[in-house]
């Protein structure tokens, strides 16, 4: 590992303001070069429940903390962010994947969720409702929920737990954060820099683990947890929300998408092929908002799929702290896979190829930029999420 990010590369669980070492750890390798980086913490349910307990004691002094001062802590916490941000950036692309431009982008956009709540922490008002009884007043005050639990994505490992974090924080809430098995590390970089901010002991804990199920469990079903904010699948979100049911806490879930690109006759090619990459091939394709299903009137079909499988051609494929890459590795050589998968399946069903379609020479996590033609509606891309660099174009009339 670079020397550069030492300072920041924290390998132990946050609970309680202390850094917490377990007997089991888990290795979180770097996604380019498949290298170790470092071996993590391997929590379970025993630590999970400790978090909890400190997020719990910690909450009473938090919330009654008066707004002003969360507000400049939580403003200190978004000053050492962007003061690491090189730091933080190169460790999201290692542990990650996304070029080096992409992580400081994300870390720039993580604090500023950090920044704006910090602000808003301030602004906690109420408010005055017309009443059904002329002897009576309708005062509507906010109050603190209580200890929010947070389950996050591994491909905004920064941004996600920035936003969820600084929220849960500028509301007077504490909060338990398990971040995802892959992006372990931007968390507990997070944690380290908010322990320099001077945030409170237990106001924010980070339980790091392997299998997810044991902490997840713990923090849906717990009583003393009455938020529940998830950023992942659905398939997860559903099981998370039915678990939250038996304590019917608050619940709130960012979930899968398969989000549509549509160009009509009419459009400007240039830049509907420079939306398009953009919303396409960032993040090699791992956002929740990235184009999966590009439908193209007939009129513009041709010239369209030929701009953008030029354009396509063009992204430089890499480890993304190599200069000049646009397209890093996926998240794992299962990700690789599925956009194979998705390939295959269309070209057996009639599609064709017009630029990439195979795994990258550059290591097992890489896929080529892809470009398909003349998808028809039954194949499984038309369907599922692809997660990845691949773009299918359908024709309309
Ligand atoms: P994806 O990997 O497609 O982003 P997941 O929903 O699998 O979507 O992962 C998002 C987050 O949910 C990760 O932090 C992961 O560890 C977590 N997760 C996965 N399965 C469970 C589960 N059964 N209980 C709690 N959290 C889970």
């Amino acid at each position: 590992m670079d020397s550069k990010v030492i300072t920041l590369l924290k390998t132990e669980a946050y609970i309680d303001g202390a850094w917490l070492r377990t007997a089991k750890s888990f290795a979180v390798v770097d996604k380019a070069s498949g290298g170790l980086i470092a071996s993590v913490a391997d929590c379970g349910s025993v630590e999970a429940r400790l978090a909890v307990t400190a997020a719990t004691r910690a909450f009473g002094p938090w919330s009654r903390t008066l707004a002003k001062d969360r507000s400049v802590l939580i403003r200190r916490w978004n000053d050492l962010m962007l003061e690491h941000a090189d730091e933080l950036a190169l460790l999201l692309t290692k542990e990650q994947g996304k070029p080096l431009a992409e992580a400081k982008g994300e870390i720039v956009y993580g604090a500023s969720f950090v920044e704006f709540y910090a602000e808003e922490a301030k602004r906690v008002r109420g408010e005055t409702a017309p009443t059904h009884k002329s002897d009576a007043r309708i005062l509507i005050t906010k109050q603190a929920a209580g200890v929010v639990a947070a389950i996050t994505p591994w491909n905004f490992p920064n941004a996600m737990i920035a936003r969820k974090a600084s929220a849960a924080l500028a509301a007077g809430c504490t909060i338990v954060i398990k971040p995802a098995e892959d992006t372990p590390l931007s968390a507990l970089a997070l944690a380290a820099l908010a322990e320099k901010a001077g945030i409170p002991h237990g106001v924010i804990n980070i339980v790091p683990c392997k299998d997810p199920a044991a902490v997840g469990d713990v923090f849906s079903t717990d009583p003393r947890v009455r938020v529940l904010t998830f950023t992942g699948s659905t398939e997860v979100g559903k099981i998370l929300m039915r678990q939250a049911a038996g304590t019917v806490k608050k619940v709130s879930l960012e979930l899968g998408g398969s989000a549509p690109f549509i160009v009509f006759d009419d459009a400007d090619i240039a830049r509907a092929v420079a939306g398009l990459m953009a919303s396409k091939f960032r993040n090699a394709g791992q956002t929740c908002v990235c184009a999966n299903r590009i439908f193209v009137q007939a009129g513009i079909y041709d010239a369209f799929a030929g701009a953008l499988a030029a354009a396509a051609k063009l992204l430089k494929v890499g480890a993304g702290i190599d200069a000049g890459v646009n397209v890093g590795p996926l998240i794992s050589a299962e990700a690789v896979a599925k956009s194979d998968d998705h390939v295959r399946d269309a070209v057996a069903k009639g599609a064709v190829v017009a630029t990439g379609g195979r795994i990258h020479p550059a290591g097992a996590n890489f896929y080529e930029p892809t470009v398909l033609t003349g998808v028809p509606a039954t194949a499984k891309i038309a369907q599922e999420e692809t997660f990845g660099p691949v773009a299918p174009l359908f024709k309309f009339e």
